[in-house]
């Protein structure tokens, strides 16, 4: 018999989605690729109520990570998308339609910005940003035809934390969708349904394949009238999402908490040596006092991923190309969540049109990955030692 299922999250990990219980059978589901699925009587056929159906909307394979996904975000119902970005516009487009508005955070993903800038508005829907810390003030901004709000916490690359419980209350009461996009805290440390979202999606992508070798995407809904409205978005789109790649993420997520505490306990001591730093003018990381939004982080949080940027005090680019190509340990490279770590240059204030990015200096987002500590600090220490050589 199978166990009960646990209720802490470290058991939803090992136990969700696995095979049901028979004489002898395997741990993990098997791999199941399929375009067509073969009903055996003209009666199978034509029964309404299947769970597989046709391959673009996914096997057992994909079924297993959908329920463990699940019940790790604890909604209703998870989607699968094929990538990170994927989940987030089929969520977006669930809810919206010509002549309605949408309001995104200044801080949000900037692909997901694009996505509003380049296609949303080409269909009449109108994009509207706000301060990631704007807080309950939010209903300040919610229009009439403000059909969702878009928020993702902690901001990519600048990592203000937001108030989602207050953000929600008044979505709720406008009847406004609030989605969230919660790969920072990959569906373990933080949990925006509990917190009032109709939508938890992640980048699996990031820490859920952690391998840095699939994309895929995941849409949790709180509640089944956002589900099918998912369901419907996804279907008219055709989007669809590979068995191997589901299974890379059913992989994953195995080892998800365990790999968690280490990005954190890294990204941590990185975050704190580079404080002491003179190089350094400010940390953004949301658990260290005084980063924007960090006591919110300390309410709703239960922990930090390893994601986190630093501004530097202005460097000719010169001296900042030195410091990158001195790196050894920390490659250059788009996305994270993966075992190695990685560092990019950023200029956040590029983007943003609802605040000002007012530091002068570059921005420099590091993910800690699981190589030992003290080397990476190591590394970053003779990068700043090649950095100040051309200064
Ligand atoms: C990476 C990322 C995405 C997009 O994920 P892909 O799988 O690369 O499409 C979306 N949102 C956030 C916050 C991300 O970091």
């Amino acid at each position: 018999m199978r166990k009960k299922r646990g209720h802490a999250d470290d058991t939803k990990l090992v136990d969700a989605g696995r095979p049901p219980a028979s004489a002898a059978y395997p741990v993990n589901p098997p791999v199941t690729r399929a375009s067509t699925i073969l009903f055996d009587t003209y009666k199978d056929f034509q029964e309404g109520a299947r769970n597989i159906v046709y391959g673009r909307f996914g096997t057992d394979t994909h079924r297993a990570l959908e329920a463990a996904v699940t019940d790790l975000e604890g909604g209703v119902r998870t989607h699968l998308t094929p990538s990170g970005l994927s989940a987030v516009t089929a969520s977006i487009l669930a809810f919206v339609k010509a002549g309605d508005h949408v309001l995104i955070s200044d801080g949000v993903y900037d692909p997901t910005r694009g996505f509003c800038e380049r296609f949303l508005k080409r269909f009449g829907v109108t994009p509207d940003y706000y301060d990631p810390q704007i807080g309950a003030a939010i209903a300040d901004k919610i229009t009439p035809a403000t059909k969702a709000i878009v928020a993702e916490s902690p901001s990519s690359l600048t990592f203000e934390v937001q108030d989602l419980p207050a953000i929600a209350a008044a979505a709720r009461k406008a009847d406004v969708k609030l989605i969230v996009d919660n790969t920072w805290g990959a569906g373990y440390f933080l949990k925006p349904i509990a917190l009032g979202a109709h939508v938890s999606l992640q980048a699996g992508t990031k820490y859920l394949v952690g391998h840095s070798d699939a994309l895929i995407g995941a849409i949790t809904c709180a509640d089944e009238v956002c589900a099918e409205a998912v369901t419907q978005s996804l279907r008219q789109l055709g989007s669809s999402v590979s068995a191997d790649d589901a299974a890379l993420a059913l992989r994953g997520l195995r080892t998800l908490s365990v790999r968690l505490k280490r990005h954190e306990q890294t990204g941590l001591a990185l975050a704190e040596w580079l404080a002491a730093r003179p190089e350094v003018s400010r940390v953004l990381h949301p658990a260290r006092p005084g980063a924007p939004g960090h006591d919110i982080w300390r309410r709703d949080f239960t922990g930090a991923s390893g994601l986190f940027s630093i501004v530097l005090a202005p460097v000719p680019e010169v001296a900042l190309e030195a410091f990158f190509n001195a790196m050894t340990l920390f490659g250059m490279g788009f996305s994270w969540g993966g075992y190695e770590s990685l560092a990019i240059p950023s200029r956040p204030g590029k983007w943003r049109t609802a605040t000002v990015w007012a530091d002068p200096g570059p921005v420099v987002r590091i993910h800690a990955g699981l190589e030992d500590p003290g080397d990476l600090i190591e590394d970053l220490d003779q990068a700043f030692a090649a950095m100040a050589a051309r200064q």
